[in-house]
């Protein structure tokens, strides 16, 4: 399969190279991309080695540094380094009802780059990359190629919204928005905030994750000085992502005013199950982010190794809700092709 995220690679302005060591795009371009490099850094099994030469032609390995610390040496079954780690159950047939497109991303396409499956929130794919490649992504095989780069690009979608006034939240979205520069986002928000029914910025991001120093003082000043009620959403699975430097950037948005939830995907063999979760909530919660979702896998092609059963995971869900708080309990949702909403996970659901 052609390695479709590469077109987009070049519309994202190239990292500067520089003698800042510490730069969040200094970090991105210097992330492991090779599987031979991810194998000798982390001391891994050599039987492991010819399965993610494999599977990285298929959907190619990023890990930056800043995740790769929190990987402990030497453990194949480590929970983070499963996320990350192409492995040759990913280069298979795809078994029954997994696909390349799972969610029907397909027919929601608005314009160029918008998608809007839900009322009132509308979706831009604002970049075609991220600064970690996850193997479970459902936008593994997402034509990121058709998408808009430059801001010129992005005319026709922003007048489909300002000729939609039932379009009261913009959602930024990918790949990963902040691979965006702050500026490029400040002229896309300023205007965003010049059609007056859109009330809400949301932004659907990894990044303060997997680089925290992506969390900069131009991000901080866009979102607290923007006319909408921003909201930041991030993607942690266990609670291991959560290291000292991750905290404290999570921490950095929420004290700029910034709400920040979490959306976590349930994950064979990361997080399925109860200590960690439980742990990854505590974690969360101790830098004032509120865990917000807990997703179905979605049944993309190459990922149907990472799936839980929807009974194990309610088993979970129901044990989380005997030690956590209530607000400390995600919603366990799945994406159902054609549903108005996501639909929340229920026993004798299919
Ligand atoms: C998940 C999703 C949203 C956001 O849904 P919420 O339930 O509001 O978090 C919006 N648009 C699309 C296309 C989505 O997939
Ligand atoms: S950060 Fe999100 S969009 Fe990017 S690879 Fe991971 S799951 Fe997919």
């Amino acid at each position: 399969m052609e390695r479709r995220i590469s077109v987009q690679e070049n519309a994202i302005e190239a990292p500067a190279a520089g003698p800042i060591g510490s730069s969040w795009r200094d970090q991105l371009r210097q992330a492991v991309r090779d599987p031979d490099d991810l194998i000798d850094l982390l001391e891994l099994p050599e039987e492991l080695r010819s399965g993610a030469r494999m599977a990285a032609e298929m959907f190619p390995l990023v890990v930056p540094q800043a995740f790769l610390s929190r990987i402990r040496r030497g453990d194949p079954d480590d929970p983070l380094l499963r996320q990350v780690l192409p492995i040759d159950a990913e280069t298979g047939p795809a078994p029954a009802g997994f696909s390349s497109d799972p969610v029907g991303e397909e027919g929601a396409s608005k314009a160029a780059g918008m998608l809007q499956k839900y009322h009132g929130r509308a979706l831009l794919i604002v970049a075609g990359v991220c600064a970690v490649a996850c193997r479970y992504c459902f936008r593994r095989d997402y034509p990121y190629d058709e998408t808009p780069s430059g801001l010129a690009e992005w005319q026709p979608a922003l007048k489909v919204i300002a000729e939609s006034p039932d379009i009261e939240e913009i959602i930024l979205s990918g790949g990963d928005p902040l691979m965006r520069s702050d500026e490029w986002l400040a002229e896309l928000v300023a205007q965003l905030e010049a059609i007056p029914h859109v009330r809400r910025l949301r932004i659907h991001t990894r990044l303060p994750i997997v680089i925290p120093d992506r969390v900069t003082d131009g991000l901080l000043t866009l979102l607290s000085t923007t006319r909408f009620a921003p909201t930041v959403v991030v993607h942690a699975n266990h609670p291991a992502e959560i290291d000292e430097a991750c905290g404290a950037a999570l921490l950095r948005l929420v004290k700029a005013g910034v709400p920040v939830l979490n959306q976590c995907v349930l994950l064979r063999g990361v997080n399925d199950d109860v200590s960690a979760l439980a742990d990854l909530s505590r974690a969360l919660l101790d830098v004032r982010v509120m865990p917000y979702y807990m997703s179905q896998l979605d049944p993309v092609a190459g990922a149907a190794h990472f799936e839980v059963s929807k009974e194990r995971g309610l088993e979970i869900i129901a044990e989380l809700r005997k030690q956590l708080p209530g607000f400390g309990v995600p919603r366990y949702v799945q994406e159902v092709i054609g549903a108005a909403h996501k639909v929340e996970v229920q026993s004798g659901c299919s």
